[in-house]
């Protein structure tokens, strides 16, 4: 049964399959992108006949969609848990990569970056981007344990250099849906004086996060991944750097005056926000966020993960068929698992299931390279991505069970060719 309130626009269409018939698509790839959930598009339908430029306009509608974005910037603060004392920043970015990089712009003259190497390149990236502030990056090494992570972190903060510190760390892996241990590693920080950025982009779909109860400094998430269009994210958190760094963009909404000689730029978070902003992007993100309350979330979490469940007690008694996981199979995590399928590439296994079975799974790496690297069994490149969210029914995970179960034993049933990059039956 689906409840209104997790109800998505687009999901699971019919697909075709190679033998002609057509099935419900069980999609399992929302740590990729998610369908917008149907408030979301109830709240820009609401928005579309209205929407105007923001801040500048003394009409009505530019009026109106002014209301509309700073609201939906409360909302999305709300949601975060944003501080009030001092008041956390709030800026509306493009998704988590670029709250990273608006971040990797603003820290502080000579500060020291600290990332664990298992981090998303979202994460693991921006602080060496030429245009990073950072004044040194200490990569960290894959930590076997979520205490030898903290333990890791610890040193690494006693050993940086006098000046700020920055430590990066995930949530919730996007490989293997692992959960970090946030409030451990927000502890060892500052007991150094060190700040903590939290890419929340996998863990906010599946559980409530909030900075005041973290104590993390910063955190950052994409609405694609939270049933919310492209094209919008946020950076939240301090103020203070943010509010002293040059703006990420320069252009207009970013300055306060300009003359022949001079430019005066704006305060947060107009100072980080130049440009014509993305209004419709910033209301579909606050509707995502007002309907995953932390009641909602707490709930989706623990019907999710019973089908979570199903899933990986399917897999484990599937020969030849290996799930990927740093901290072991009973730490907890969202709702991804990824694995190997012995002897069959995974880009093979991806493309059987879709043609085949009307599954639609990852393959690839999944843009942490380092991580997968580590996690894979020997003989295997690559990995395949299932996961979960709204929409994923138990006859789904059956059917991707069954697959699997099927591919294992017998290879995929068509022969794959490669077009364009792609493997079609
Ligand atoms: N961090 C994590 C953990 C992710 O899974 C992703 C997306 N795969 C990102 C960051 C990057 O998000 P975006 O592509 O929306 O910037």
């Amino acid at each position: 049964r689906r409840e209104p309130e997790f109800s998505v626009v687009v999901d699971e269409s019919g697909v075709p399959l190679a033998n002609g018939e057509r099935v419900e698509h069980a999609n399992f790839d929302h740590a990729a992108s998610t369908p917008c959930l149907s408030t979301v598009a109830e709240a820009l339908s609401e928005a579309l006949p209205f929407y105007a430029s923001v801040h500048r306009g003394a009409g009505h509608h530019s009026r109106v969609t002014t209301e509309a974005y700073e609201r939906a910037r409360r909302s999305v603060g709300r949601f975060l848990g944003v501080r009030t004392e001092p008041e956390d920043a709030v800026v509306f970015v493009r998704g988590t990569t670029d709250a990273l990089n608006l971040l990797a712009r603003s820290l502080p003259e000579g500060c020291t970056v600290i990332v664990p190497e298992s981090e998303h390149h979202a994460s693991l990236l921006p602080w060496e981007h030429p245009a990073s502030r950072a004044a040194r990056v200490q990569r960290l090494p894959l930590a076997g344990s979520p205490e030898a992570a903290v333990e890791a972190v610890r040193t690494a903060l006693a050993e940086a250099p006098e000046g700020p510190v920055l430590l990066c760390v995930t949530a919730a892996s996007n490989v293997t849906g692992e959960i970090w241990p946030v409030r451990e590693l927000v502890r060892a920080a500052h007991d150094e004086g060190a700040r903590v950025v939290v890419d929340a982009a996998q863990y906010v779909p599946h559980l409530p996060f909030s900075l005041e109860e973290t104590g993390a400094d910063y955190v950052a998430l994409s609405a694609h991944k939270l049933y919310a269009p492209f094209g919008s994210g946020v950076l939240a958190g301090r103020a203070d750097w943010l509010a002293e760094a040059a703006p990420y963009l320069s252009g207009g909404g970013a300055s306060a005056h300009v003359d022949t000689h001079d430019v005066v730029w704006n305060d947060l978070p107009a100072r980080h926000e130049a440009g014509s902003p993305n209004v419709l992007g910033a209301i579909a993100l606050a509707a995502a966020c007002e309907t995953f309350t932390p009641e909602v979330l707490e709930r989706r979490h623990v019907s999710e993960t019973v089908l979570l469940e199903r899933l990986r007690a399917g897999i484990a008694e599937i020969d030849g068929v290996e799930e990927l996981t740093l901290w072991g199979p009973e730490h907890p995590r969202v709702g991804i698992v990824s694995f190997t399928v012995e002897g069959i590439p995974a880009d093979l296994v991806a493309a059987a299931l879709a043609a085949e079975h009307g599954i639609g799974v990852r393959d690839g790496l999944f843009c942490a390279h380092p991580l997968t690297r580590h996690l894979l069994p020997e003989g295997h490149t690559q990995a395949v991505r299932a996961s979960l969210g709204v929409g994923t029914t138990g006859e789904h995970v059956d059917r991707l069970v069954g697959a699997l179960a099927e591919l294992a034993e017998h290879g995929p049933r068509w022969e794959y060719v490669e077009i364009d990059g792609r493997l079609e039956a």
